[in-house]
């Protein structure tokens, strides 16, 4: 492939709407556009599709090496599969909705586990046909809210997503450790660094899922994980126990301190010379109820902590929440930033985090303006409603698993397992008879991938100011080679990389050839903002019969002889895509 044909448009500027590196580098190289007028939604060119296309042959090859059938279901989803799920009334407004001429409702595929379900009950009947995995490649639409950051968050992407069919939950947990293996080798085959995270099963349903988290800065999900084990969880999802907390032996007398202009756990700290996780904050906070009732509660928290909003969900069954008002404050005669859990008015559950629901010493509000307690002690002078964990994890908790301490990072979602039990199969009447004759639902689990999006997090992680540095896995072309020079001497290194791309292509290596009529100054810039894991320049060594060559990823420079050239840039690729699998 010449570089002066190829559609890949690159751009000398950042481009001002990228906030994030991803973004930027593959609008910057050439790799994506955006659709005019169309947030989130990009055209793949040619080399944004080569990548795509490498990563998902990989997914291919794993998911078959495990038993994985590929097929593919329609995009276009009718109304009726996902009143029989349950689903078209809660999946919200991320769901695509449309209607064709009659009038009939359908979605464009947020995912398929309806669509799925529905042939499977159809064609499967007999335990003899299971398990069955089943899985496809291909665009999904959401209308997400905030549709940002290139392919990141976008509303039309590629999924992989995979269902697998059993007769018991035995079963289904020898498939589902399956496709947790294939994930392991496909993100190291991509050249991934990832962390497996236990999280929430969200609208999807069923039970225990876990996540592959792709650590970056530019994640959206924050994750807590140990450097001594394996442990890792969402942060809302961890598992929190009480920090241990120097009491005092003898509690001394309640007392009444003034705190004017104190209000954030900060200013209240500074002003009493003390730490924020010496300070217990109440949080008044309206939950939200499906049947749409409202309701207000307290939350007491250490000082350092953050409440874990999921949580606090869960464990009063509402659906949202929002902190109250200052005018709701005021007439339950509350003055916000000086809360505390003594003497609360009456109607008002207090929910208490078992580190601050007994014990002390504690600084709280007076629930008077300008005031703060201290010496106050949990059980003496307020009794929790209820104690529960609602902290959030954080950097420095002990891990649940082995002690060790943990540490907070943010991750990208590039994969996500679920077991869904027979919630599908149930509604949908995906039966099948057993061995002794009787009809049972098919056990489920669901597996997708974010192909685009892994490619985003695989730039994330393979980056320098210069731009992309490809592992040679996913790269859309192996090397560039680089004539330089003008004149016959031009012509010669043109003529020499020819035949080097030849030689190369027989090795199953692919190259692209730099020769557009430019600066050497600018094919350098644009091979290093394109990535290629191997530079081949053409240029002055050619007098010796010879090429220098640098890898991207370290730039190490090597001279080569012609002759050797093909046969060590093959070995160097080959060496690359040899991953260890993490
Ligand atoms: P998120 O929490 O990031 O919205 P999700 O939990 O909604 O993801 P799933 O329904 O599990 O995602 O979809 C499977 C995979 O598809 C995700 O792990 C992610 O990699 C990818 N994905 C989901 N939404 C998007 C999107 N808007 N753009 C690109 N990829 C996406
Ligand atoms: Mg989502």
């Amino acid at each position: 492939m010449r570089l002066s044909t190829l559609l890949a448009p690159t751009l000398r500027e950042d481009p001002n709407d990228a906030e994030i590196d991803s973004h930027r580098l593959m609008l910057r190289a050439g790799l994506v556009r955006k659709l005019a007028g169309a947030s989130g939604i990009y055209t793949l060119l040619p080399l944004g599709q080569r990548v795509v296309a490498h990563v998902e042959a990989i997914i291919r090859e794993e998911m078959d090496s495990i038993g994985g059938q590929e097929l593919r279901l329609p995009v276009v989803q009718p109304a009726e599969l996902w009143e029989a799920s349950g689903r078209w009334s809660v999946y919200g407004e991320d769901m695509w909705r449309l209607h064709d001429r009659h009038g009939r409702a359908y979605c464009l595929g947020p995912t398929h586990e309806e669509v799925i379900t529905d042939l499977v009950a159809h064609e499967i009947h007999s335990w003899r046909q299971l398990p069955l995995l089943l899985y496809q490649i291909q665009t999904k639409y959401r209308d997400e809210v905030r549709p940002r950051f290139g392919l990141m968050r976008a509303r039309e992407f590629i999924m992989k997503d995979g269902y697998s069919f059993h007769a018991s939950e035995e079963d289904l947990e020898r498939t589902y450790a399956d496709v947790v293996g294939a994930y392991r080798r496909i993100f190291s085959r991509v050249g991934l660094e990832y962390r497996t995270v236990l999280a929430d099963p969200g609208a999807i349903g069923g039970s225990q899922t876990h996540e592959f988290m792709a650590p970056a800065d530019a994640g959206e999900a924050e994750i807590v994980s140990c450097a001594e084990c394996d442990y890792a969880a969402d942060i809302e999802e961890a598992e929190v126990a009480p920090r241990s907390r120097s009491e005092a032996s003898v509690p001394m007398a309640i007392g009444r301190i003034a705190t004017p202009n104190a209000r954030t756990i900060e200013e209240v700290a500074e002003h009493l010379s003390t730490e924020p996780g010496s300070i217990a904050k109440l949080l008044l906070v309206r939950l939200l109820f499906a049947d749409g009732r409202t309701e207000c509660v307290a939350v007491l928290l250490a000082g350092d902590a953050t409440l874990n909003e999921n949580k606090l969900l869960a464990v009063a069954g509402a659906i949202s929440l929002r902190p109250v008002t200052v005018q709701e404050a005021e007439r339950l005669h509350l003055p916000l930033g000086f809360l505390g859990p003594v003497d609360l008015p009456p109607g008002i559950a207090l929910y208490a985090d078992p580190e601050v629901a007994e014990g002390g010493p504690w600084v709280v509000g007076a629930n008077v303006e300008g005031y703060h307690l201290n010496n106050v002690w949990g059980g003496r002078d307020f009794v929790p409603d209820r104690v529960l964990p609602l902290r959030r994890a954080q950097a420095g908790d002990r891990c649940p698993q082995c002690g060790g301490r943990l540490s907070a990072q943010r991750g990208i979602e590039v994969g996500h397992v679920f077991r869904l039990g027979t919630k599908y199969s149930c509604v949908l009447g995906a039966n099948f008879l057993d061995q002794e004759g009787q009809t049972r639902p098919m056990t489920m689990g669901c597996y997708g991938i974010g192909v685009t999006r892994t490619v985003a997090a695989v730039i994330e992680q393979h980056h320098d100011r210069d731009g992309i540095i490809w592992p040679a896995s996913v790269a859309p072309y192996h090397a560039v080679l680089l004539p330089v020079g003008t004149g016959s001497f031009g012509s010669r290194a043109q003529q020499v990389a020819e035949e080097l791309s030849v030689q190369l292509a027989k090795r199953g290596i692919s190259a692209v050839i730099d020769d557009r009529d430019e600066r050497p100054g600018v094919k350098f810039k644009d091979a290093d903002l394109l990535g290629f894991p191997v530079r081949i320049t053409l240029g002055k060594a050619l007098e010796h019969e010879s090429a220098e060559l640098r890898l991207r990823k370290d730039g190490i420079v090597q001279m080569v002889p012609l002759t050797a050239v093909a046969d060590v840039v093959s070995a160097q690729i080959q060496e690359a895509t040899a991953v260890p699998i993490a």
